[in-house]
């Protein structure tokens, strides 16, 4: 494999979990990567096309994203090809008698083809070992990007291509998501791989400025020579935006579906080439650019959900340097999402999906936990996380206090106890109340008892929060448990700041004895 690397790719090694995924694939398992954007997905169904005989099939949503990777691999040497809708009759009868010679090792298509008898029937007489989901996201109905047109092929697939292997590959996928895909691919858990999704050099920020327009001009102004993209929620604010920017000096270019296709690519390809520094887009822009120098993303309005987001911002830094995401947001914008939601002709089930979906975004614009362990934890509950320290919430120090020793008493508390206790028994032991849930557990006779009495309810509530979200204690079945990591806490070594419940927090209470 390495030499496959080495040789097509020119690359010396894998970055994390390529290989693994590449070897889970050679050994026939069903695999799903999901991998940050701007890991190296593409590589991992490559190297085993090019190891597999005979052709890989690769579905692919977009156009621009399959001419982009085809001219990679023809430029590398490989024999690579799509099929479109953009072909020409003759092309395609051109391309269907090559593939059939067997010239061809990669094969992108969009799912639409497999609405063509022809294209089936070829299908059926090639030899086709592997199948590969790109922007596996789309194939799930709880994706923020679903296409029914991705899971209607499934069984297709499954009837042409009964023993390909199947690989699916993602930078956005939530437990649920995840799940829903292995069991439309028939993937087993243990052959899903998956990094972490922060990204260090993606520096999160949340400004609630009344002055959006204000404040991206003059945060361009103080840059020269960056690219950037601004992204709006409708058509019509990009071109109010883009006006505005214009009429202050700051040359950009617009995107969004309602342009025709020419002016679409054209300007496109003056912000790829960097002719234009500063497009200003809806979220149609953007998936599928390679464009490794972007510098920072601006979101205008607040978009319906962090999968969203995050595939938005992750176009930022792709060359690993410091790169700005920020989001501007009103409370308009959240009844828009509203909206659109209530008035859409989906199931209750789904509306209540998205609705929750929208609350967890708007978390995240008023959350003041650390905006990358925000995000990090929404696509996985279980991953701990450390705090970026890179982000507006935790570069803001004025506004985060010590709650190290509030933390130890916790963690203390749940430690000593034989018996597992709920979050409410922690919090009314330590505030020394005397309920039922207390004494038919005899629990006013621990040491802890009454040693937090000076605390609100939700004071002690938000630094054990703090600590479920941190990892440094684990919930389970509402039930509270130490874990190897508490022991940071008691002995000092971890410290935790966080924004305090009440502005007055400060005025701290000894609980040392
Ligand atoms: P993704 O699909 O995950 O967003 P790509 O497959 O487009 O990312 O890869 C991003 C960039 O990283 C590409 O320029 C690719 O050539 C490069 N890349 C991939 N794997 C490696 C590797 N092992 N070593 C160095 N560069 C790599």
């Amino acid at each position: 494999m390495r030499n496959i690397l080495k040789q097509y790719f020119g690359f010396d090694k894998f970055r994390p979990k390529q290989e693994e995924i590449i070897n889970s694939v050679m050994a026939g398992k069903n695999t799903l990567g999901i991998l940050p954007t701007g890991s190296g997905k593409s590589l991992c169904f490559q190297v085993p096309g090019l190891k597999y005989p005979g052709l890989t099939l690769v579905i692919s949503p977009l156009i621009s994203l399959m001419r982009d990777q085809v001219e990679a691999l023809n430029s590398q040497g490989i024999p690579a090809a799509y099929l479109n809708s953009t072909l020409k009759k003759k092309e395609i009868d051109s391309l269907m008698v090559d593939l059939e010679a067997g010239h061809y090792q990669f094969l992108y298509v969009a799912p639409e083809r497999f609405n063509s008898e022809e294209f089936n029937a070829l299908i059926r007489r090639l030899d086709v070992p592997l199948i590969a989901f790109d922007e596996a996201h789309c194939i799930s109905k709880w994706g923020h990007d679903f296409r029914p047109s991705y899971q209607s092929i499934i069984p297709i697939l499954k009837k042409l291509l009964p023993d390909a292997v199947t690989i699916g590959l993602t930078a956005t996928a939530t437990l649920e998501v995840q799940e829903n895909i292995q069991e439309l691919l028939g993937i087993e858990t243990e052959n899903v791989f998956t990094t972490s999704v922060a990204r260090e050099n993606l520096h999160l920020s949340v400004n609630r400025t009344y002055q959006r327009e204000q404040f991206i001009l003059s945060y361009i102004q103080k840059r020269s020579d960056v690219s950037g993209i601004i992204y709006a929620a409708t058509r019509a604010e990009v071109e109010k935006i883009s006006l505005f920017l214009k009429d202050n000096g700051v040359d950009n270019v617009i995107y969004h579906g309602g342009l025709g296709k020419g002016e679409r690519n054209g300007n496109q390809q003056q912000f790829v080439s960097g002719e234009k520094d500063i497009a200003v887009a809806t979220n149609a822009f953007g998936m599928g650019i390679d464009k490794p120098d972007i510098r920072f993303i601006i979101h205008h309005n607040l978009p319906g959900d962090i999968e969203s987001y995050y595939q938005e911002i992750g176009r930022a830094g792709r060359d690993g340097a410091v790169s700005e995401c920020i989001l501007l947001s009103s409370p308009r914008d959240v009844n828009l999402h509203q909206f659109f939601i209530d008035r859409s002709s989906s199931s209750d089930q789904y509306k209540d999906h998205m609705r929750a979906k929208l609350d967890r975004m708007i978390q995240y614009s008023r959350t003041s936990k650390c905006l990358s362990s925000f995000i990090t934890k929404y696509f996985d509950p279980d991953e701990y996380v450390e705090e970026c320290l890179t982000c507006s919430n935790c570069k803001n120090p004025e506004r985060v206090y010590d709650m190290t020793s509030e933390a130890a008493v916790i963690v203390e508390l749940v430690e000593v106890c034989e018996l597992p206790l709920t979050r409410e028994q922690i919090i009314q032991v330590l505030r020394g109340e005397q309920s039922e849930n207390i004494t038919s557990h005899s629990l006013e006779e621990l040491e802890s008892f009454g040693r937090m009495e000076n605390y609100l309810t939700g004071e002690i509530s938000h630094v054990l929060e703090e600590l479920i979200f941190r990892g440094w204690l684990h919930i389970e079945e509402e039930l509270l448990y130490t874990v190897p990591r508490s022991e940071a806490v008691l002995s000092g070594e971890a410290v935790l700041k966080t924004v305090p419940f009440r502005k007055h927090f400060n005025e701290k209470v000894d609980v040392s004895t």
